[in-house]
């Protein structure tokens, strides 16, 4: 078994199928072969790619518990990450992947077609237009993003997004107990009740990495989220 297999599952109890293993390996050649030809991801290596990539996603698991039957969100989802790693060690979860960047987004399609990922879909939009529209907005069990905004704006592109009962998950560094303080109040007003961080270590990495999960307790006022760019030009602080 690869190294990074073995880790999830002697770390955390996540026993890949042979099969659900045969997919990592897909995504894993078809995300260096469209490297080649467009800038999908800084993470080039095969090595980088199996842990700051596939290892980091499955981190999520250990906050979200168990996703089948539920209804996942990947805002800013870039080449599928947390989302696609998710949808594999989950094949019962409904995902939709969201990413503003139409080239990454056509990526997203292709390995969802490829590993025949049934009850997901790719969508070219902002976060903050999907949180307004009613197809969307409260109508997720979890939003999750990774390396996509500080969190008291991230918490304006996600909580609008999940539904009372809920939670977000936000996947970030060093700062995190620092930015879970600054979202405090973005987090009272849009819906959200107290941030939990769990610390998380990946084999061969130095840095402190830290899940932040945000319970959805109350609905998401009307009038949130702001207008396109306006959370990130004027963050809730
Ligand atoms: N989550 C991926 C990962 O960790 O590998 C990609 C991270 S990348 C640094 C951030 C992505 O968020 C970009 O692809 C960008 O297009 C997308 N993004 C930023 N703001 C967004 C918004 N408001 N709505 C949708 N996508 C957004």
């Amino acid at each position: 078994m690869e190294k990074w297999l073995l880790f999830a599952k002697e770390h955390w109890g996540i026993d890949l199928s042979a099969a659900q293993q045969a997919m990592f390996a897909v995504y894993e050649s078809e995300l260096m072969l469209w490297n080649e030809k467009m800038n999908l991801t800084a993470v080039r290596d095969t090595e980088g790619i199996r842990i700051k990539h596939f290892l980091d996603s499955l981190t999520c698991a250990q906050v979200l518990g168990d996703m089948n039957g539920r209804a996942l969100i990947d805002i800013g989802t870039g080449a599928g990450f947390p989302g696609i790693p998710l949808k594999i060690l989950f094949p019962e979860m409904r995902l939709v992947l969201v990413d503003s960047v139409g080239k990454k987004v056509d990526f997203c399609r292709h390995m969802l077609e490829k590993l025949c990922l049934q009850d997901s879909l790719a969508l070219q939009a902002r976060a903050e237009d999907l949180g307004l529209a009613e197809a969307h907005r409260e109508r997720y069990d979890a939003a999750v993003a990774r390396a996509v905004a500080g969190l008291p704006v991230l918490c304006e592109y996600l909580l609008p997004l999940v539904r009372p009962g809920g939670c977000i998950l936000a996947q970030k560094g060093e700062s995190a107990p620092d930015e879970a303080a600054q979202a405090e109040k973005a987090i009272r007003i849009l819906g959200g009740g107290p941030a939990a961080l769990t610390p998380v270590d990946l084999p061969g990495l130095e840095d402190r990495r830290y899940l932040i999960r945000i319970p959805k307790d109350r609905p998401t006022p009307p009038g949130f989220p702001r207008r396109t760019g306006v959370p990130s030009r004027m963050p809730i602080l």
